[in-house]
């Protein structure tokens, strides 16, 4: 196929503004393409050589093709920055350009599709020392050879300018029209787009086997599923009432989601973008490497920063940190993570994907083996609004952002790449951001496990109420102690122990060991939300909460100076919550 046939389709669909005109055109084109070219082809106008999961760009720099066009041109460089200043377009100084040089030169090869797709994979894969002049010198050869309405496009596709504003789902329309027997296939075709996310794949597929094919295909490992999203509502009773009176509520929380694909002992994990990330996670690598016994499996998760010595979850801005070229193994001692496991789509040769989500969620369990690292999302199946209210605020206490309610039905499969009603997330309406820090009395204390045997792992800090005289918990802090205040504060603390909860502390929570109020911590937390477990100012915002400081951490200050009754009040604690609260954008 030579590749002015779709430059000749580019320049009219540039030149429409309908939709409807634009999937014509892109019929026509694809419908001219020879079968076995037809996946490059469709990459091609989407300015991709490959679909996005694989990362493989053409990337060449403005100034790289600037060169490339002076040696094919036989112009100067500042003759070609100059037309550029004007045209702003690389492309159509190109055009122009080599419109001049064709005029008088008489030999020209025909420019073939397969020859301008192959040399553009070449130059999406030169890399190292002398890249640079390779993909100039590999450029340059396709210019040459180029017609001037050619080279515009390909100049425009190297840079990423392609632009023609052909979305996934008209690729879909048209692909349906010309080789599925018109659009009523394009439900099948697309479902075959959103388990493979390789619109290339379903093309060539669709246009060897028919539909016939389309029926047939077949998630497979190491192509990302677009993700399955959720829809939002308020409470619990508008989500029992959508969900059909039942429903599983799973733990929302707060990291970043991703795919993994295992098969033997190669791992891949992808963001919700489809992007691979696994250079950012190597760590989560090792533990789906370790953890997962299916030898073949693609399972999501939420990949969430946590505290090792106290296995608290930690907010989802620690994981920023992990967004870096360098320094990964670094980042990975001081952030490190767990995976919260929560469905699986394919395991062992199986598409589990139109599997209800009970099915799936066995599977899962089958899947793996927990540890304290890997785990299933904490679930409860409900039918009661009280339930799942609580089961929110035991999420929000725990660090999580809320709930993700999951329809159980017949038909709950895994909708890929859709926002739909079979998930719901339930979040808070409003938090209030902390900005100062509060000084606590310490009450409680919990012992530690692993690295904090024979030590604490967190203690139970309590506001000060001067009108009842009482200590009311507000928060269970594990962070932010080194190992010099692990070793002190036991020693410290020794003299306040005493054998049963202090009468003047007012707890739900039953600690390992109970303290006289008297030692005063400062701390800093995240957040002060509503909370049915902690004491603070109970019931003074809403009947039966009380408040709590979310993600707290030691700042290392012992307020020696204070006594217990000098703590932050909970009244202090009602003012910043009042103060901070903002509600939280729509999501
Ligand atoms: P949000 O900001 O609420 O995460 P979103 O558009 O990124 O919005 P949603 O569909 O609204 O995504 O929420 C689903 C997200 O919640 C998932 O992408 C996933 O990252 C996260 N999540 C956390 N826990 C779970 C869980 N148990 N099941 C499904 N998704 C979960």
């Amino acid at each position: 196929m030579n590749y002015s046939v779709i430059a000749d389709a580019y320049e009219k669909i540039e030149a429409t503004t309908k939709r409807l005109e634009m999937t014509d055109l892109l019929v026509d084109l694809l419908k001219k393409t020879p079968k076995e070219s037809i996946a490059k082809v469709v990459y091609l106008t989407q300015g991709k050589i490959y679909p996005d999961f694989v990362g493989l760009e053409i990337g060449v720099a403005e100034k790289l093709a600037m060169r490339a066009l002076a040696r094919a041109s036989g112009r100067e460089k500042s003759e070609i920055e100059e037309d550029l200043k004007k045209s702003g377009d690389i492309g159509e100084t190109a055009q122009k350009l080599l419109a001049k040089k064709k005029q008088t030169t008489f030999f020209q090869k025909t420019l073939t599709a397969q020859r301008v797709y192959e040399t553009l994979d070449k130059m999406a894969k030169t890399t190292g020392y002398g890249a640079v002049d390779s993909k100039m010198a590999l450029l340059a050869g396709l210019l040459s050879d180029a017609s001037p309405k050619e080279a515009k496009y390909i100049m425009r596709t190297v840079t990423g300018n392609l632009r023609l504003g052909i979305a996934d789902m008209s690729v879909l329309d048209a692909l349906a029209i010309a080789y599925g027997g018109g659009k009523e296939s394009r439900e099948l075709i697309e479902r075959a787009y959103n388990i493979s996310s390789d619109l290339g794949r379903v093309a060539n597929i669709v246009a060897e086997k028919g539909l016939e094919g389309i029926k047939k295909f077949q998630v497979v490992v190491f192509e990302p599923i677009r993700p399955m999203l959720a829809e939002r509502l308020s409470s619990p009773e508008e989500i029992l009432e959508k969900m059909g009176g039942k429903c599983v509520a799973e733990y929302k929380y707060d990291g970043e989601r991703v795919q993994a694909h295992k098969k033997g002992n190669q791992v891949v994990l992808y963001s919700r973008r489809l992007e691979d990330i696994s250079s950012q996670y190597p760590d989560a690598i090792e533990l789906v490497k370790n953890q997962v016994k299916a030898k073949e499996a693609i399972l999501e998760a939420e990949c969430v920063a946590i505290d090792l010595e106290t296995s608290e979850l930690l907010p989802f801005q620690e994981l920023m940190h992990r967004r870096r070229k360098y320094g990964i193994e670094k980042a990975m001692e001081q952030y490190p993570v767990s995976l919260f496991m929560f469905d699986a789509l394919y395991v062992d040769g199986k598409d589990l994907t139109l599997d209800a989500y009970p099915v799936r969620r066995k599977a899962l369990e089958k899947a793996i083996k927990e540890n304290d690292r890997v785990k299933v999302a904490r679930h409860i199946i409900s039918n009661n609004v009280k339930k799942l209210e609580e089961f929110f605020e035991e999420a929000i206490e725990n660090g999580c952002e809320g709930l993700i309610c999951k329809a159980i039905g017949k038909g709950s499969v895994y909708h890929a790449g859709a926002r739909g009603w079979l998930w719901i997330k339930y979040k808070r309406d409003y938090k209030s951001e902390m900005t100062d820090t509060v000084d606590l009395a310490v009450v409680g204390a919990f012992h530690g496990r692993g690295k904090r045997a024979g030590t604490y792992g967190a203690l139970l800090l309590a506001t000060y109420n001067p009108d009842t005289d009482t200590f009311e918990t507000v928060t269970k802090c594990g962070t932010g102690f080194t190992d010099k205040d692990l070793a002190e504060i036991p020693e410290m603390l020794q003299k306040q122990v005493i054998q049963h909860k202090h009468s003047r502390v007012q707890s739900m929570l039953e600690a390992d060991v109970w303290f006289e109020p008297s030692v005063v911590l400062e701390i800093l937390g995240a957040e002060i939300t509503l909370s049915p477990i902690h004491m603070c100012a109970m019931d003074s915002i809403r009947k039966g909460s009380g408040l709590a400081i979310r993600f707290p951490r030691f700042t290392g200050r012992y307020r020696l100076d204070k006594a217990a009754e000098d703590a932050t009040t909970s009244a202090e604690v009602v003012e910043m919550y009042r103060s901070q609260l903002k509600k939280i954008s729509e999501a």
